[in-house]
C-alpha cells in the first residue's frame, strides 16, 4: 500500500468521532501516526474501501518530510483554537494569561496563542514544536513519579529501543566522551539541574523539555578498561504525559542539539549529523 501524501489529507478523510477503534486515543492521533510511518491508513474502520484506494493512487507523488512536518503542524494548530487553552495550562503545569499558554522549555519560556501561533525565548525547533503541541493538547498532566525508567520499560518504546539508542544515547555519549564541559552547559545553558548519582553512575542531570516530562542522563565514565557509557531515563509518566513518538523526537532532538554545541567548541568528531 502506498504513503498517503501528507497528513492534512489523512486528518481531513476521518470523520473526526475520536472513536478509537484504530487503537489511537483521537482521530487527530491516529493522523499523525499514519504520517509518522507507524498506522495504515486502512487501520480507520470508517474509511471505506474505496476512499483509501483513490487516496492511496492519489498519493503516488510524496511530499518531502519537510512538507509532511509542516501539514503536520497545522494540523496541531488548528487543534489548538479548538480546546480550551486556560484549561489546557492548568492541566499540564504551564501558566496561562493574556490568552497565551507559555510554559518552560529546558528553562525557557515557550508560548503558543489561541490561533496556534507559537513564540519563545530560544529556537523554535520542529524537534520542541510537534512534542509541545501533543503535550499541550493529549497529555494527561500527571504528577511526575520520580521514579525513573528506561526508554525501552515506556509503553511501545520496546521495539523502537535500538533506533533511540542510535539517535539518542550513543551520540550523547560521542558528545560526553570528547566535550567534558557537556554536563555543565546542561545545568547552565538548558536549565538543567545535577542531582544525586543514580544507578551508580558518575554524573546525573535532569533536563525538563517540558514541565512534566523530564528526562535524566546518567553518565560513567570509563574505568578498569572498560568504556565510558551513557543512558537516558524518563519519568515513568512520560507515556501518560506524552506520545512515545514524541518522547523518542526529545531525546533524538536534544542528542542532535549537544552534537551541533559541541562543533561549535571546536569537536567536529563528536557530530554524526553532518
Ligand atoms: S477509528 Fe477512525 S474515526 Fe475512530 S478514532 Fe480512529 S481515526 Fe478516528
Amino acid at each position: 500500500m502506498l504513503q498517503p501524501k501528507n497528513a492534512m489529507e489523512i486528518f481531513q478523510l476521518l470523520d473526526r468521532s475520536n472513536c478509537q477503534e484504530c487503537g489511537e486515543k483521537t482521530c487527530l492521533a491516529f493522523a499523525g501516526a499514519v504520517f509518522k510511518g507507524q498506522k495504515k491508513i486502512n487501520k480507520c474502520p470508517k474509511l471505506d474501501r474505496k476512499t483509501i484506494e483513490r487516496f492511496c493512487e492519489e498519493s503516488e507523488k510524496q511530499n518531502t518530510v519537510e512538507q509532511n512536518r509542516e501539514e503536520y503542524l497545522n494540523i496541531l494548530k488548528n487543534e489548538i483554537g479548538n480546546i480550551d487553552l486556560a484549561a489546557a495550562a492548568k492541566r499540564v503545569g504551564a501558566h496561562f494569561s493574556g490568552d497565551k499558554l507559555t510554559l518552560k522549555v529546558l528553562g525557557k519560556n515557550f508560548s503558543v496563542d489561541k490561533k496556534g501561533n507559537l513564540s519563545a525565548d530560544i529556537h523554535i525547533n520542529p524537534w520542541v514544536t510537534i512534542p509541545f503541541f501533543y503535550y499541550v493538547l493529549n497529555g494527561k498532566g500527571l504528577a511526575v513519579s520520580q521514579n525513573w525508567v528506561s526508554f525501552r520499560e515506556l509503553k511501545n518504546g520496546s521495539e523502537r529501543y535500538p533506533l533511540f539508542q542510535k539517535r539518542c544515547e550513543e551520540p550523547m555519549k560521542r558528545v560526553a566522551d570528547l566535550y567534558t564541559d557537556l554536563f555543565d552547559d546542561m545545568v547552565q545553558i538548558f536549565g538543567g539541574k545535577q542531582v544525586e548519582k543514580q544507578f551508580e553512575s558518575d554524573i546525573s542531570v535532569v533536563l525538563r523539555p517540558l514541565p512534566k516530562v523530564p528526562i535524566m542522563v546518567c553518565y560513567w565514565l570509563p574505568e578498569d578498561g572498560l568504556e565510558s557509557s551513557l543512558n537516558v531515563f524518563f519519568d515513568e509518566t512520560a507515556d501518560k504525559n506524552l506520545d512515545i513518538g514524541s518522547v523518542f523526537t526529545l531525546g533524538a532532538g536534544l542528542a542532535q542539539m549537544f552534537e551541533k554545541l559541541a562543533l561549535r567548541h571546536g569537536f567536529p568528531e563528536a557530530g554524526s549529523y553532518q
